[in-house]
């Protein structure tokens, strides 16, 4: 067995696989600049970790189930003039996730509500965080088949053991009394553990309605506000606005 492969196997054994895949290449770069010893091992290292943090990412924005990938740098704030720019930056910065302060965002379809609560979600899982994406809908299915299906059961794993899970389009749905218990449960174990974004189209005194019970909705309710900063986003839908027409040219909706 040549020197290198098994300079390979054993990087392999020590679980440096990403080396070990470019050992040959990495070699060749030293020799070629003449570094040092304590050089060389340092691009080794660095070469190891990066990669690490590559796959990380990966895998992360694949967990997270986003509905669409759109960044912040995407978001338009000219074309949010209900949120200023210095409130953009502050939700930018992700100290609120280390604060554990909830997010919610309110407002009629169309104005940005999903495609902030990505971005935001976006720049988390770049900075280290561990994030989940979830519509009341799919949150609900999967809470009632936690004991049930391995699918939900590693699902809520996740969920629970994120740093920052995003519940889009609360309350879009009416749920029944043990759905609302089940939902109150995983707000209750996230209080202390996670940060949560609500986007909704309806202002939370309405939420009662839809959860059913007061006592519970209240009891939610003062879980989620307790820390949360509340952004209403306005004006006309993004959608309807930027639409393109079939006759060729785009038209505004006023
Ligand atoms: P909702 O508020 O209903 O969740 P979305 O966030 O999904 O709406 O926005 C609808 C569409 O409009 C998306 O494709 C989104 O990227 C786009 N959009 C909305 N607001 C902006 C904005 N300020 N800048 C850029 N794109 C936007
Ligand atoms: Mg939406």
């Amino acid at each position: 067995m040549s020197q290198l492969s098994t300079l390979q196997d054993t990087l392999k054994s020590l679980r440096f696989g990403e080396t070990a895949n470019n050992l040959p290449a990495l070699l060749e770069k030293a020799e070629k600049d003449n570094v040092t010893y304590a050089a060389f091992l340092m691009d080794i290292l660095s070469y190891e970790q990066k990669k690490r943090e590559e796959k990380q990412i990966e895998k992360r924005l694949k967990w997270a189930t986003f509905p669409y990938y759109k960044t912040l740098e995407q978001f338009d704030l000219n074309e949010q003039q209900s949120m200023s720019k210095k409130e953009f930056n502050k939700l930018k910065e992700l100290l609120w996730i280390e604060q554990l302060y909830n997010i919610i965002l309110l407002g009629p379809p169309g104005v940005g509500k999903t495609h902030l609560a990505v971005g935001l979600g976006i720049q988390a899982i770049h900075q280290g965080y561990k994030v989940i994406f979830t519509s009341m809908g799919e949150l609900i299915h999967t809470l009632k088949t936690e004991e049930i299906t391995r699918k939900s059961q590693t699902r809520m794993k996740r969920i629970r053991k994120a740093d920052l899970v995003v519940i889009d389009d609360l309350m879009f749905m009416a749920i029944n009394q043990d759905e609302a218990n089940l939902f109150f449960h995983l707000i209750n174990d996230l209080y202390n553990t996670s940060s949560i974004i609500l986007t909704s189209n309806k202002a939370p005194k309405e939420w009662g309605e839809l959860l059913g019970d007061p006592a519970i909705t209240t009891a939610i309710l003062d879980r989620i506000m307790h820390r949360a900063e509340i952004i209403h986003l306005n004006g006309d839908s993004y959608r309807m606005k930027h639409r393109t027409s079939i006759f060729g040219a785009k038209t505004a909706s006023n």
